[in-house]
Parts: C-alpha cells; structure tokens; sequence
C-alpha cells in the first residue's frame, strides 16, 4: 500500500498553455442534483456561466442520499466489503449524476462531456475509502474546454497510482474541486450547496445565527474540524496550500454567500469569534498506560484520523470521528492496550481568528458555560479556537448561550467581503 500521511501541495500539473484567465470551477453538492428537476436547474445555470464568457468545469455529487444508499446496500450483502470493491461501487453516484447533468446540457444547446475522476486525471495513493490526490493531470481537461465544452467532473474519486478506482472519503467532492480549482488556475472555486453559506452557528441551533460574508482558511479549517459540515475538513487544507479562493453559496438563489479567503484586517477586528460550532460525530477514547509513540502509531496505520488529544500523567485520552470507530477499536486491540471509549460527549468549539489579539475570550468562555450549568469535561485549545467536550444534553445549550455571550446575533458579526 503506498500511502502518503498529509497532502501538503500534491503535484499539480502546470497548465499548458497557460490557463486562460475565466476558468470557473463549480461544484454542486447531493441535494442541488436530487431529482431531475434539480438536474436540469443546475444544467441551466453552468450554461447561464458558460454564456457570460467563462470556461465552466463543474464537479457533481451523488444524487441526495444515494452514496448513503451504496453503502448500506453494500452492507446488506456483506458484512465486511472489501475497500477495494466498496469505493468501485460507491464511485458510481457521482458517474451518475454527471452524465445526467451533461445530457440536460446539450438540451440547453450546448456541448458537455463527463469524465470520471479517472478519466479527468485526478490521480491518488492507494487508500481505499479516504485516498489522497498525488497528482493532477488536467490535459484531458483542457482539451475539452479549448473545444468549448462544458465539462463535468465525477466528485469524490480518483484512480490510484496502481490503476484502482479509490475515493476521497465522505464528502469529498469538494476536495476534487479544489483540487481542480487549483491545477487548472481557476479564479475561484464556487461550491454550491442547500444553505446559504458558512453561519455564525448552526440555524437549527440558534434561529438567530449570522451568514459570514468572509472567513480565514484557518477559521474555516477549524470550524470544518469542529463540525461545521459544510466543506469537507480536506478541501479546506488543499485551498489553503494552493490559495484557491472558494466561494459557498446557495444553489437557489443568486445571493453572495461567504467567501473563503486570505486572512484580513477586517476580519479581526469587529467580533472576537466567528462562530461556535458543535458536533456529536466523535467517540473519546482513554487509554491507560501505553507510550504514545506506539498508540498514535498504531492508530496511523489503520488511517484513523484523531482530532483532540490530552494526555494526564499516564493516561491518553484522544477523540475520533465515530465513522472511524471499526479501525479505531482494531488498532487498540491490536496495541494490546487497556482501553474504554465513550460516545456519550459532544464537542463545542468557538472559532475565530480575533481570538489571537482580544484577551479575555476563554474567561468569557468558561463563565457561560457555568452560567448554564455545563461541565467541560476535556478542554483543548489552539491559537484561533477552544473546544471543550460537554455531554450530549448540555451541548445544545451552551452553543445558544455562547452565540449570545460572543453577540454574533448582530450584524457585525457578518463581517465584509469586497
Ligand atoms: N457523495 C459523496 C458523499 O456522500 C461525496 C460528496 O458528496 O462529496 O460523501
Ligand atoms: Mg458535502
């Protein structure tokens, strides 16, 4: 198995010729292709972006929930699919909806082509279910584009340096897009999805919760880590590493959602925080007396991805994603290790690059939490984030009555873009 740990700047082919300036990249995400309506809509508005001059790649998602549907019908045959198998099944989805897409185009007049992620080139290591773009190879790409198509990309997958069909794990379409933002120097990378863009706090939450016009690469890296679901954790990053401005927005409206950008003056000033963002999605592991050279060794060679680690004298306690759980329980077992998980604990994470020079933020923090009767049970913290585990009853609260401690209710909080 040839896995690469991190994808820092994966090789990006450069353009030949050089990428001719309005290349727009958009990608539309499960519920923008649900049905066949929503197909022809989306159809409608690549041709609308073609027309105003651009050349248009579009990255699709599987239609509404059908990887989910893949995945359980997977399990119903079997109750181990092999990785291998799995990501050419659940692959398919986005093969789907982009063929569909481009067959709603030439409708609409115009010419399209959809590609695989084979086909498109994007090229990855060998790990099956959670790979990792390598390499970009865009000519085929280009070439459909200096023949003035629009092109189409299938989401979430690639082929493996070993000529095997892998996927960039769950949500990752918007990986494949930034990815492809980036090797083909596109202007922005436009993410189309069912909300209006990046909120203060989740709306289901708190009513009240504010759409941000601007947010740091940081910012978003943390909230992504944290819960907020709307870009996957990996798109995030490789934005970052290649300085691909994204775009989030509505699929349904026309309206500016929030950008996602370089980090600004305007952005630390008004509002300490950006956002409080929760998620119930992570187990907390403690493991009693192993050396943590060996546990987080072991937990790297089954790909488990650990967020939170707090160590206290000779005990390790690190959280997980829950959908890790199966490799997660492996990997213990196989250290050998006295172990317990919990998965009663939720995390909250209050996010914002004005943390870095506003004092008194984690005395605000903590004073809330009391203030509402919650008890962090773990508390960790970088230079833009806190993020404390309270259980499960106690998290809806405290994500309200922070939003309120941090006044992100009012309008400035929005911040501006410009
Ligand atoms: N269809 C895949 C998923 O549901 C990838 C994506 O939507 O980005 O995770
Ligand atoms: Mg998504």
């Amino acid at each position: 198995m040839s896995e690469t740990t991190f994808e820092p700047v994966p090789a990006v082919e450069p353009a030949e010729p050089p990428a001719a300036a309005g290349t727009l990249v958009m990608k539309f995400g499960g519920t923008s292709v649900a049905d066949p309506e929503k197909i022809r809509r989306v159809a409608s508005r690549l041709v609308e972006a073609k027309r105003a001059g651009n050349r248009v790649v579009a990255v699709v998602s599987a239609m509404g929930q059908h990887t989910d549907e893949l995945v359980s019908l997977a399990y119903e045959v079997s109750p181990q699919p092999k990785p291998r198998e799995l990501d050419m099944l659940i692959s398919v989805g986005e093969r789907i909806s982009c063929a569909l897409v481009a067959m709603a185009i030439a409708d609409l007049g115009l010419d399209a082509i959809s590609l695989t992620g084979s086909q498109a080139g994007i090229v990855t290591d060998t790990v099956h279910g959670k790979a990792k773009i390598v390499e970009v190879r865009a000519h085929r790409i280009h070439e459909a584009l200096d023949s003035d198509r629009i092109v189409l990309v299938a989401g979430f997958q690639g082929v493996s340096t070993e000529y095997d069909i892998t996927t960039l794990g769950r949500g990752g379409s918007d990986t494949t897009a930034v990815a492809l933002a980036a090797a083909l120097g596109a202007d922005a990378c436009e993410i189309y999805t069912d909300v209006d863009g990046v909120f203060t706090a989740d709306p289901r939450v708190v009513p009240g919760a504010r759409k941000l016009h601007a947010a740091s690469y940081e910012e978003m890296l943390e909230m992504a880590a944290s819960g907020a679901k709307v870009l996957q954790l990996r798109s995030v990053e490789f934005a970052r590493n290649h300085g691909v401005r994204l775009h989030v927005r509505s699929t349904f409206t026309d309206e500016e959602g929030t950008w996602i950008r370089e980090e600004d003056a305007r952005m630390l000033e008004k509002a300490m925080i950006s956002g409080v963002t929760h998620t119930l999605e992570e187990a907390v592991y403690t493991v009693a007396e192993a050396s943590p050279a060996d546990l987080f060794e072991t937990l790297a060679e089954d790909s488990v991805n650990v967020d939170t680690i707090i160590q206290i004298g000779s005990e390790i306690v690190f959280s997980a994603p829950l959908e890790d759980r199966t490799e997660t329980v492996a990997a213990l077992e196989r250290l050998g290790a006295r172990w317990s998980a919990r998965d009663d604990l939720g995390k909250v994470s209050i996010v914002g690059a004005g943390m870095k020079s506003h004092p008194g933020v984690a005395a605000l923090t903590f004073s809330t939490l009391r203030d509402v009767g919650a008890e962090p049970r773990y508390v960790s913290t970088s230079p833009i984030k806190i993020a404390f585990y309270l259980a499960h009853d106690e998290v809806e609260p405290a994500v309200k009555a922070l939003h309120d401690a941090f006044d992100l209710a009012s309008p400035e909080a929005e911040r501006q873009h410009a």
